[in-house]
C-alpha cells in the first residue's frame, strides 16, 4: 500500500453498528470491500452497497491487502484471529491486519507478537467517535504497532477517520481508548448528577445545557448525549453492555499496573446498576435511569 490514491482490497470482518458504516465508507473511498459477519443479514445489507459477500475469513482476506476486524470484544477477536480458519492462518495477501475493535491491550501485544513470527503486521486501532462519527467518516482512530506498518495503513484509515494518531508500540491504541472510556463514563455520570440537581431544583433542563455548552463544562457528552437525557430517551446509542466490558478492560489493566481509579470504581458501580435494571441493550446516556431512581423520578419505559 505504497501508492496512495490507489484503491485496495479490503477484507472487513465485522459489520455491526460501527463496522457497517466504516466498511461503507471505506467503499465511498473508492476501495473495494470483501465481507465477512457470522450474521448473513449483515453481510447481505452491504452487498446491495457494492461489497462482495464472503462464507469464510479465509475466503475475505484472500486477494486483500489489509484486513480489518471490528468486533465485540477480546473473544471475539481471538476467535477471529486463532480459531479454525482464522487470520492468522489465512491472512490478508497484504500481510497487513488491523484490529478496530476495543479489546485487552495485552491481547492486542500477543496478536501482534503471533502475527509478527508469521511475518504479518498487525497494528491495534480503536476508535472514538461513535456511530455517528462511524457514519460521517470523521471517527478519531489511536493506533499502536510498528511506524512502518502504520503508514502502510494511513490511507485506509483515512477513508473512516479525520483524527488519525500513531499513539505507540502495539498495545497503545488500546490504552489510549481506555482512557478515552473512563473519561466518557465519568463525564456522563456528572452530567446525570447536574441534571438530577437541576431537575429538583425547577431550572429549565435545556437552558442548563446549552448555558453549560458554552462554558468550562461543555463536553462532547453534554452536546450529544444530553438532549435524549433530558427527554428520557433510553435507547439507541453506544450500548450500556459494551461499555461495561470496557470497564472491566479498564479495571483490569489498572490493577495489573497497581493504579487506583477510584472515580471509575464508582460510576462502573452505577452502570452495573443500570444493567441490574435491564438497561444492558439500552445507550449509555441510560444511566440517567440511575439518577431517576435515587431521586424517585422514574420515568415510564426502558
Ligand atoms: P456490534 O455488536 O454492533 O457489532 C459487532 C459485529 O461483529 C456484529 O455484526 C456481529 O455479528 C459480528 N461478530 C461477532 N463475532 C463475530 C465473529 N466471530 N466473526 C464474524 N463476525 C462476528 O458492535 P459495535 O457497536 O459495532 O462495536 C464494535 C467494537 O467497536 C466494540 O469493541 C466496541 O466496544 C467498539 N466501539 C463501539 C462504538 C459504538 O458506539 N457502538 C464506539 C466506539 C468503539
Amino acid at each position: 500500500m505504497t501508492d496512495n490514491s490507489r484503491p485496495e482490497t479490503i477484507c472487513f470482518i465485522g459489520l455491526g453498528t460501527m463496522g457497517r458504516e466504516m466498511a461503507i465508507n471505506l467503499m465511498k473511498a473508492g476501495h473495494r470491500v470483501q465481507a465477512f459477519d457470522v450474521r448473513r443479514e449483515a453481510v447481505a445489507g452491504l452487498v446491495t452497497l457494492g461489497a462482495q459477500a464472503c462464507p469464510s475469513i479465509a475466503a475475505a482476506a484472500t486477494d486483500a491487502a489489509v484486513a480489518i476486524t471490528m468486533l465485540p470484544d477480546t473473544p471475539d477477536v481471538e476467535s477471529v484471529v486463532y480459531g479454525d480458519g482464522g487470520l492468522l492462518a489465512n491472512p490478508p495477501t497484504g500481510r497487513l491486519v488491523i484490529d478496530m475493535s476495543t479489546i485487552a491491550p495485552g491481547a492486542a501485544r500477543r496478536m501482534s507478537t503471533e502475527f509478527e513470527s508469521a511475518g504479518v503486521d498487525f497494528l491495534d486501532a480503536p476508535v472514538s467517535g461513535g456511530p455517528g462519527g462511524a457514519r460521517s467518516a470523521t471517527l478519531s482512530i489511536m493506533v499502536g504497532g510498528r511506524a512502518e506498518a502504520f503508514a502502510r495503513a494511513e490511507k485506509v484509515f483515512a477513508g473512516m477517520g479525520t483524527t488519525i494518531t500513531h499513539v505507540g508500540a502495539s498495545g497503545a491504541g488500546q490504552t489510549v481508548k481506555l482512557c478515552n472510556q473512563l473519561i466518557c463514563g465519568i463525564n456522563i455520570q456528572a452530567i446525570c448528577e447536574a441534571i438530577a440537581l437541576g431537575r429538583a431544583s425547577g431550572v429549565d433542563l435545556h437552558q442548563l445545557r446549552s448555558v453549560l455548552l458554552g462554558g468550562s463544562a461543555a463536553s462532547w457528552m453534554l452536546d450529544k448525549l444530553g438532549p435524549a437525557m433530558i427527554e428520557g430517551d433510553a435507547n439507541a446509542g453506544f450500548r450500556i453492555d459494551l461499555m461495561l466490558k470496557d470497564l472491566r478492560l479498564v479495571q483490569e489493566q489498572a490493577q495489573a499496573l497497581a493504579v487506583p481509579l477510584p472515580a471509575t470504581a464508582l460510576m462502573t458501580s452505577q452502570y452495573i446498576e443500570a444493567r441490574a435494571h435491564g438497561e444492558g441493550g439500552n445507550g449509555n446516556q441510560a444511566l440517567f435511569r440511575v439518577y431517576d431512581r435515587m431521586t424517585n423520578q422514574a420515568r415510564s419505559g426502558h
